[in-house]
């Protein structure tokens, strides 16, 4: 099947130069490399201008409520395992509203792939501050919350556990469609930060902008290596491609951060009350 072949009848109503419009033709290539039939395809999303996505898949698609579109995609794959299940949505409805939803989804690793397309603010709303927002944006034109530092999706998801975490830039189609079909292959909970532009609030220049603030990241990354990817994901400039690929059968990198739950064991809580207070 051809990328034309994952794509409806409807016209998308994005604003001309949106980034949306890329990531909709890298995920399409994506999805006939890895010839996904179109009746084992389901693309859900929140709300928001990228939440408009999956309406113009060929596939079963569910624009759903804000910010609730990972529990609906868990349940659907959970119903019907042999469905690819594909999760898109903007920083607002993920990192706002949905948040509370995405350390969840990590831990319970359900096998999809939630895209989020990142573009620094609210477009279907007319442009709010988002939770990526950056700061000298925020207090450039007035928006509320001018002080608050941004959130590091990367950082978030990597240290919620998520085994494969990767990076892309809507400008980049070759990038983004070698990333979603990575993604889509992995077996497990995938997340794609995808760096768009929304050229009505946004600068017009900013997807340009924040481009020239990515690197790919170098051929001695070592996917496999935590350490690696957090250190990646905690640098000034934005690293492009997969930061993370948990090796297979190992345990969740995030765990390993608190002794036992590294094994994904913590200790029962009466013995810890044991440990604590031995004489009792
Ligand atoms: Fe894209 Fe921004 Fe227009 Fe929404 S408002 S469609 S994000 S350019």
């Amino acid at each position: 099947m051809k990328p034309k072949d994952y794509r409806s009848e409807l016209e998308p109503v994005w604003c001309s130069g949106c980034g949306d419009y890329g990531v909709l033709k890298g995920l399409t290539q994506a999805l006939s490399d890895l010839e996904i039939p179109n009746e084992k395809l389901a693309v859900i999303s929140g709300i928001g201008c990228s939440s408009r996505l999956p309406g113009y898949t060929r596939s079963y698609a569910f624009n759903t409520i804000h910010g609730r579109a990972l529990p609906i995609a868990s349940g659907l794959k959970l119903a019907r395992p042999e469905i690819t299940v594909l999760v898109v949505g903007g920083d607002g409805d993920g990192f706002s509203i949905g948040l509370g939803h995405l350390p969840h989804a990590i831990r319970r690793d359900v096998p999809i792939t939630y895209a989020v397309l990142d573009n620094g603010i609210y477009g279907l709303t007319k442009g709010q501050a988002s939770p990526t927002s950056e700061v000298e944006f925020k207090r450039s034109r007035g928006l509320a919350g001018a002080e608050e530092r941004p959130l590091n999706p990367v950082l978030l998801v990597l240290s919620s556990g998520a085994g494969f975490v990767a990076r892309t830039h809507a400008g980049n189609l070759q990038h983004l469609r070698q990333t979603f079909r990575s993604a889509i292959e992995y077996p497990g909970f995938s997340f794609v930060h995808v760096l768009a532009g929304c050229v009505t609030y946004q600068k017009p220049a900013y997807a340009e902008e924040i481009y020239r603030r990515c690197d790919l990241l170098p051929e001695t990354h070592d996917p496999a290596d935590f350490e690696a990817a957090m250190a990646a994901a905690r640098g000034e400039r934005f690293q492009l491609g997969v930061l993370y690929r948990k090796p297979e059968g190992a345990p969740s990198p995030a765990a390993g951060a608190e002794g036992e739950a590294r094994r994904g064991v913590w200790t029962p809580a009466e013995d810890a009350a044991l440990a604590d207070f031995p004489g009792e």
